[in-house]
């Protein structure tokens, strides 16, 4: 094997041919500029396109450029976890493949890495090219998970990060499934901090993220893997209805004594029991989240299978 890079640059891909030449191109031009030995990890997640072949073709061309393919496609988070799993850089950095995390600010997150923190995370201070619909949905969400979450996500940040080998290591040994890396990062600790980036369009193909079905699932996992808020909304739900029925309680028999003909008819019945029937069943639903993801973790299954690798030790689980 050749020699052994300082930094690697972890790319999932998911039928993203249009973009990978360019990505490489990009990400080179960068990279021997700095005059480090450095690494591309392409982690291809099952593509249903050509994406394969081409880092193939780049592997050959350039080996610096290393892939793992999967045996099919496991999502986003296991795409991550397989490159940070075989990158064997001193820092690790993690970028999207299609260029919405400019590689220009490479150089800035290795120098803050140098300065000594571990953890530089690109703080998006605008985003172009997205519908208004996601801004606003992502800017809420930021905000939510950062009140509910016990650990301190820094906000408007995505994936886009240098992590240092030991806050890698780390990560490494966090074999949790439904996976959310932008919070199990800041749980590792050590010294983190931003730099500013403009987040760019797509340089080509289209976007995987954006149906608001993945986007639900997203942000499910994200505050199950990080907060028992939900559970414990069902406990003062409870205290508020028993609260509530005690002071109904006290109403009704002073009404009975004192007013008797103000009490019929069975719409106030029908209303209380299916309000609570509402909040039971939520409460039940809340309950089966957490369960679920319990039943996942018990299974013990690897996170992603590989189906071929290139320039990498190969092994076939993870
Ligand atoms: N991606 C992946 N597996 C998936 C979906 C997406 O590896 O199942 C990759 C995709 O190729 C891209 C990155 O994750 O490099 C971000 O995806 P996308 O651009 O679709 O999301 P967005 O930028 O809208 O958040
Ligand atoms: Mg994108």
């Amino acid at each position: 094997m050749n020699t052994k890079p300082t930094i690697s640059i972890i790319a999932p891909v998911y039928n993203e041919e249009p973009v990978l030449p360019e990505l490489y191109r990009r990400v080179s031009a960068i990279m021997d500029e700095l005059g480090e030995p450095w690494e591309l990890v392409l982690v291809d997640d099952g593509s249903r396109d050509r994406s394969a072949a081409i880092i193939a073709e780049l592997h050959a061309a350039d080996p610096r450029v290393r892939g793992i393919s999967f045996s099919r496609n496991f999502g986003f988070q296991e795409a991550v976890t397989a490159g940070l799993d075989y990158a064997q850089g001193d820092a690790v950095i993690l970028t999207d493949a299609d260029l919405q995390d400019p590689p220009e600010v490479i150089p800035e997150m290795i120098a803050k890495w140098r300065e000594g923190y571990d953890v530089v995370y690109g703080v998006r201070e605008s985003r172009e090219g997205e519908t208004w619909f996601k801004l606003v949905t992502a800017k809420l969400f930021y905000r939510i998970i950062h009140r509910i979450t016990s650990v301190n996500i820094p906000l408007d940040t995505g994936d886009f990060r240098l992590m240092d080998r030991r806050v890698v290591n780390a990560l490494c040994q966090m074999r949790e499934r439904n996976r959310f890396l932008r919070g199990m990062v800041p749980w590792v600790g050590y010294r983190q901090t931003g730099v500013y980036f403009n987040r760019a369009p797509r340089f080509a193909g289209e976007a995987k993220y954006s149906s608001f079905r993945r986007m639900f699932k997203f942000a499910m996992n994200a505050v199950t893997s990080f907060s028992y808020l939900p559970l414990q909304i069902a406990t003062y739900l409870g205290f508020l209805m028993a609260a509530i029925s005690g002071l109904a309680i006290v109403i009704v028999i002073l009404l009975r004594l004192y007013a008797p003909h103000e009490l019929t008819g069975q719409a106030t019945t029908l209303v209380a029991v299916l309000f609570l029937g509402g909040v039971q069943l939520i409460s039940l639903g809340i309950i089966g989240e957490y369960l679920g993801r319990i039943y996942d973790e018990v299974k013990g299954r690897p996170l992603y299978l590989i189906n071929k690798t290139w320039g990498v030790v190969s092994e076939d689980e993870g």
